[in-house]
Parts: C-alpha cells; structure tokens; sequence
C-alpha cells in the first residue's frame, strides 16, 4: 500500500504544469493535476496563443494597404469582431482539449477544481469532500494581472483578461504601460480600426530591450497611426456615458471607450495555502525556488510565471521538464536561463537574444556594434515609410556575437534561428561566414560588415 494517494501533485494546468505532469506520469508516478479554469493556462487560454490570432486578424489591414501598393483595387474590407471572437474561441477550446486528452493520455489524474494546501503532503480541492495525499508537490499557477492599487476609478479599466471577451469592438482605447502587452494590444487595437493611444509612465516603452529597439519601434507605431503618449500617468478615471474619461498627471484630460490596463502581472499565490505548508516568498511575491525549481520545502517545487524568473511560456515548459528529468527520470537537469530569446507581437514585431548594448558595455566592457536600419522592399516597393531595424552586439577580443535585436516584418521568426547561433558561442567572422540567402530581409543580418559608433560615442571621439 503506497504511503500517499499520489507521488506527484501538480497545482495549475498551464503551460509549465502540463508538461511537468505529463512526462511525470509518462515514467510510470501516479500523477494528478489540479485547474480551477480550463486546462491549458495562461498561454492558451488568454495569452500567447488567443493574442496571436488577434495579431494575425489585425494584420489584414496592413495586408490591404500593401495589396493596393501592388496594384490591387477593390479592397474595402469590414472587420466582423463577433465572428472572429467565436471563431477564436472555438479554436481555444480545441487546444485546450488537446491539453486534456494528453494529460489523460499520459495517464495523469485531472480534478476541475481549486486546489490548496493544507500541508506539505497534503491537498484540499474546493467543492470536493476529504483530502488527497501526495508525495511531491509542483505548483505552477502563473501570474495575474496587476493593476496599480492606489488607482482612483480601477473599477473601470480592463486588463488583457477581458480584451480577449470585450462585446464589440470600440471606437477608442487608452492603453496603459510600455511592456509586451501594452504594445501588442495597441498594435491589435489599431490594426483592426480602434483609435488606439498607448500611454506609459517612463521615458521610452519596452523598458529591458535595447535603447535603439525601443526608440525604433516607438517611431514606428507612431507611423501605423498609434499615439504614444510618455511619460504620463493617470491621476484618476471617471465612468462617462461613453466610456472612461482618464485625468492625466500632465493636467490633460481624454475619453476613450475603453481604458485598459497592462501594468505588468503579479505571481499568483493567494489562497494557495503556501503559508501552511511552509514554502517561502521572495522579496516580490514569487515562491522563491533553487536552480531545480525547488522551494523552501524539501518535497514541493515550483516552475513557470509564479516563480517570476523569466515568464515566458517555453521557459515554463522547460523548467517543468527540466523538474521531472530531475525527480522522476533520475536525470538532475537544472533549465539554463541565459540567452532566451524573446519577441513582442507589436507590430511591427521585434525578436531579441543576448544582452542590450548598454548591459554589454556595462558587463564587458569594450563591445562593437553592428547594425543596419532599411526600408524592407515588400514596402518599398510603393513608397511604404516603415523601416527595419538590425543590431548586433559583439564582444572584443573574443568576437563572440553576444546580443542580436530585430524590429521588422518577421522578426520573431528570424530571431528563434540567430538564439541558436548565439547559444551556441558563434562568432562575427563565423556569422560573416554564412552566406546571405536573396532576397530576403533576414540576409541583412550576415552582411553587416563596417562597425557603428552611436552618435555619442563618436562626438567623445
Ligand atoms: P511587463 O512587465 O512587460 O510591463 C509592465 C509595464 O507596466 C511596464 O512598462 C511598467 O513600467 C508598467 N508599469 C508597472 N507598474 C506600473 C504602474 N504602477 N503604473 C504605470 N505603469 C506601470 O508586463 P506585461 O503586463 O506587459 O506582461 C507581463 C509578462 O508577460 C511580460 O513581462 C512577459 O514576460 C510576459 N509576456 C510575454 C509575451 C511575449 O513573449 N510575446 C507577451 C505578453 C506577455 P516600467 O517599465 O516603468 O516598470
């Protein structure tokens, strides 16, 4: 008779939790996972997955304009939010369907309930009578939303939880922050014909990213007909009959139809019962864990978004993996953190790898900079303005390519193929090595050969 009900208790059906749960169970462990939503998480649900849908229907508009610079005629088109609302939503519910019978296929446990601890071996699930015994325990609940607390007039914003469901598209949207989701709304927004204003507290949005792709891509929303308002900040938001009317701190007054708030996200570990099992917070809120993912307590660990180490969906997956490599495979495996390539869906996207300039010169000392600004030729071609921003940061004396930064047409895509050069230690006369495939805009990235001096570094001569 097994000491406890289950060797493996998994908290949150997301990303990181899935994959933890599934290959867990796949070793032969009695396995059972725990969502109070719908299985999938974040990610599928109301994330990466649902807003790149968002981002693929907004980019028609683009599409429709550049049709008609290539001699195209006819190409009025109306957008119809309902239908592309249940539409998406009939493809989420596939996906997160394929989430279950994976988890079943796998031959873990699901229970459609909250789940908290009432102990370090034990679970209560709300609704359901007794409790459940388990040997190790992973909780992988994600973040929510977090919205500034001393907001006068909360009440009336959304956050990116409720654009995905909004009843009609509006006319007008104030979006606040200047980080992946801030810009990606904004750019979903006004793709699809909303009168779209991002508003952030700081001197230039996507703060983290490299100083030229930030200052670049708030160039360009501003070409796609964005308002970018910075270095403001609400001071409070009143309820009209139309909308939201924001107070600014800079004394200015606007009403738009909705207000939504994408002021980063907050681990979510309320009501978990963490408290009583013992496992410790950080400084932030995050369940402060190891390299492994574990925490404080010997048998619980934690992986994805409310670890707040780098929360982004495949880094989730990876140190759910890297957990049951760990403890069900007996195959330690702590997931390497450095060098994740990232992209924002902003549109135009940008793809990133490795360090800022600024981190580098501040790490290593003497760096060179590459890099190319250019109008791609897909909107060159009828006198497009938008432009294409290439970065790469490169280390002296080793000559290891240590930072790459896109903002353009494909980036994301590009940047998932540079992330394997750069992790693996490439070198500039490596990368120069390889030959440019013509035409595409991608080739820019192997033919940079005269270094930059900014502007600054120049003038100090
Ligand atoms: P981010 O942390 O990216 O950005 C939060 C933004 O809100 C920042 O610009 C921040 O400003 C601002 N902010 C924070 N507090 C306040 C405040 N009190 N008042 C005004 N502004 C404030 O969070 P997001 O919500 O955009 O996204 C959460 C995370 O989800 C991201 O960090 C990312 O890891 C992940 N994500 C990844 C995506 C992708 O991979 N494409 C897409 C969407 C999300 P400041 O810079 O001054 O602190």
């Amino acid at each position: 008779m097994p000491k406890y009900d289950y060797d493996l208790f998994v908290i949150g059906a997301g990303s990181g939790g899935v994959r933890a749960a599934r290959l867990a169970a796949m070793s032969g462990a009695r396995v059972a996972i725990a969502e109070e939503h719908r299985v999938g998480g974040t990610c599928v649900i109301r994330g990466c997955v649902p807003k790149k849908f968002m981002v693929y229907a907004s980019e028609v508009s683009q599409a429709l304009k550049t049709a008609q610079g290539y001699g195209w005629s006819k190409c009025e088109a109306s957008f119809d939010w309902p239908a592309f609302i249940s539409a998406k939503d009939i493809e989420i519910a596939r996906l997160s369907g394929i989430y279950v019978t994976n988890l079943q296929n796998a031959g873990a446990d699901i229970f459609h309930a909250r789940a908290e601890l009432e102990d370090a071996h034990t679970v209560a699930l709300a609704g359901r009578e007794g409790t459940i015994t388990t040997d190790k325990i992973l909780i992988a609940t994600g973040a929510r939303p977090s919205i500034p607390p001393s907001l006068e007039g909360a009440e009336h914003v959304i956050t990116s939880n409720e654009a995905f469901h909004l009843p009609r598209l509006p006319k007008s949207i104030l979006i606040v922050g200047g980080g992946y989701i801030a810009v990606e709304f904004a750019g979903i927004f006004n793709g699809l014909g909303v009168e779209t204003t991002l508003m952030y507290r700081g001197a230039n949005i996507l703060r983290g990213f490299d100083n030229d792709v930030r200052s670049h891509l708030e160039a360009e929303l501003g070409k796609r007909g964005i308002t970018v308002i910075l270095g403001c900040e609400h001071t409070r938001l009143e309820k009209t009959a139309g909308g939201v009317k924001s107070f600014l701190a800079s004394g200015h007054e606007m009403e738009t139809e909705v207000v939504m708030y994408a002021t980063g996200r907050a681990p979510y570990t309320a009501g978990l019962g963490l408290e009583k099992a013992g496992v410790a917070l950080d400084e932030r809120g995050a369940v402060a864990v190891d390299a492994y993912s574990k925490t404080s307590v010997e048998n619980i660990w934690a992986v994805g978004d409310v670890t707040d180490r780098i929360n982004l969906t495949p880094v989730a997956i990876r140190e759910g993996a890297a957990f049951a490599e760990t403890e069900f495979y007996g195959r330690p495996t702590a997931f390497d953190h450095e060098q994740v390539a990232s992209a924002v869906f902003s549109q135009p996207p940008v793809g990133a790898v490795g360090l800022t300039e600024a981190d580098a010169r501040h790490k290593h000392g003497k760096v060179d900079i590459y890099r190319t600004v250019f109008r791609p030729m897909k909107t060159a071609f009828y006198g497009g303005e938008e432009r294409m921003l290439m970065k790469l940061v490169v280390e002296q004396g080793s000559e290891r390519i240590i930072g790459c930064h896109i903002v353009g047409p494909d980036a994301p895509e590009m940047i998932q193929m540079a992330a394997i050069a750069l992790k693996m230690g490439v070198t500039k006369p490596q990368w120069d090595a390889t030959c440019a495939v013509h035409p595409t805009a991608a080739e820019e990235l192997v033919t940079m050969r005269e270094k930059y001096v900014p502007p600054q570094l120049a003038m100090a001569g």
